[in-house]
């Protein structure tokens, strides 16, 4: 289907008028079912596959895989930077570069060590031994304790949607969909050349180019500068998306004021085209200066927000659901939350700067979950009672406490757990059915489909 630039920004216009008039009652991402599938079909076009002319010797490859890749063109050679997730969907796009140069590659550029970023980039060379260039703190990018992957391995699969079916796919927020994730890094090549954490400015096969350390998405980020034609390149500084600040996969603290500095520094580049990490490039100085300047601003925001609201003593549960984006930033297109969330991004500063105590003493030590669930029972005037209530709640499309209800229910020796789990099913889907945000999305549909095959152990529910 083609959608021209005209009907995506109506479209998101309209999608935003409602998502805000949403979230001041609910501060989350949920909108009618047709208007939130609209939205994510429009965000579609951010990574549909294509080779962008950025500049006369500079293409970025979108969509060949879930992140960018980009040539720039030298005299006696070219420059990657980034190199996708493995080489089958790199070969692809270094293919379709070679139709505008030939020139051997003289260096590749990993702006961060994602591993959509990094795993193909044997795909790009032939018998050159390019130089690689990588930041001093280049692998530090994960910060996830070794010891609980197996959990995260699990809640990636359904952050990204990875076992959903066709029809209950629509994107990763800023990457499309079903992407081969087969050979992932099996074309990684270990870096050659470490940025210092001053940075390095240098030419490459007659190419001026500036390498800042910038860490943001991750601590070991740089964002590298072209001065002769004013381009920049963000890596997953920026994307169009409100940022990961949090992913619900599971990561530890982003340095969510680092991130903000780092952009403020971008901005300060007023670069003439914006290559993101993920979604199309951003043309004009003016407006891609504009766009660094509100994304450096919205993140800030978000923090500063959170860190008032701490000091009144609210709760993370509380701020999660106050907090927002500055009126004049809530309806821009790049920081729609496709991709990360405000009220996650609260909690992870929540957690990041304090750890899990909300402060209030109720919560220092609670009732255990089953005691808990005794009582509510109780309160609700027994088993059955609370049963009702959870139904009547789903009947309602009150998704949210229909799920805290069943959840109650997955406790109690006399609950009829068939029953709470097939609400627990329903609700999931009718939540992922109005969000807009990918990955809530995702990982609502993938949770009900786990819980309804039976391959949920009796803990999780
Ligand atoms: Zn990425």
């Amino acid at each position: 289907m083609h959608v021209s630039t005209r009907t995506v920004c109506l479209l998101l216009g309209l999608a935003v008028a409602f998502g805000v008039a949403s979230r001041a009652a609910n501060a989350d991402t949920q909108v009618e079912p047709t208007i939130a599938l609209k939205m994510l079909n429009a965000q579609q076009q951010q990574f549909g596959q294509q080779v962008v002319k950025v500049t006369d010797n500079v293409y970025t490859a979108v969509g060949f895989h879930g992140a960018n890749t980009s040539m720039i063109v030298g005299t006696d050679g070219v420059i990657i930077i980034d190199t996708l997730k493995g080489p089958t969907s790199a070969a692809k796009a270094a293919e379709a570069f070679r139709k505008y140069s030939d020139k051997p590659v003289k260096a590749i550029i990993y702006t961060h060590s994602h591993g959509d970023h990094i795993g193909g980039a044997s795909a790009f060379i032939g018998d050159e031994r390019p130089d690689i260039y990588a930041t001093e703190s280049f692998g530090s990018a994960e910060g996830v304790n070794k010891a609980v992957a197996p959990v995260k391995a699990k809640r990636n699969v359904r952050q990204f949607g990875r076992k959903l079916s066709p029809s209950e796919s629509t994107n990763r927020g800023v990457a499309p969909a079903n992407t081969d994730d087969s050979d992932g890094g099996k074309g990684f090549l270990a870096p050659t050349v470490k940025v210092p954490d001053s940075g390095l400015k240098t030419t490459i096969a007659g190419v001026e180019i500036e390498f800042h350390i910038g860490p943001g998405e991750t601590d070991d980020a740089m964002f590298i500068w072209l001065p002769q034609n004013q381009v920049l390149f963000a890596g997953d500084n920026f994307y169009s998306s409100f940022p990961n600040l949090y992913a619900i996969r599971g990561t530890a603290y982003r340095d969510v004021l680092s991130w903000s500095e780092s952009v403020a520094k971008m901005a300060e580049l007023k670069p003439h085209v914006l290559v993101p990490g993920h979604t199309m490039p951003i043309r004009g100085e003016q407006t891609a200066t504009a766009v660094l300047n509100d994304y450096s601003e919205a993140i800030r925001s978000v923090y500063d927000q959170t860190v008032r609201g701490i000091n009144e003593g609210k709760s993370p549960d509380q701020l999660a659901h106050e907090v927002e984006l500055p009126k004049r930033l809530k309806d821009k297109p790049y920081l729609i939350e496709f991709y990360g969330s405000v009220p996650h991004a609260v909690r992870a500063i929540y957690a990041g700067l304090l750890g899990w105590f909300d402060g209030n003493p109720t919560t220092l030590s609670p009732l255990e979950p089953k005691l808990k669930a005794k009582h509510i029972a109780e309160l609700a005037g027994g088993t059955q009672e609370l049963t009702e209530q959870m139904e009547a709640a789903l009947a309602k499309q009150d998704y949210k406490w229909a799920l805290e209800l069943s959840d109650y229910l997955k406790w109690l020796h006399d609950g009829d757990k068939k029953r709470a789990r097939k609400v627990k099913i329903e609700a999931l889907r009718g939540l992922a059915a109005r969000e807009y945000n990918a990955p809530n999305r995702n990982y609502y549909l993938s949770y009900a489909n786990e819980l309804e095959s039976g391959q949920l152990s009796e803990l999780w529910f």
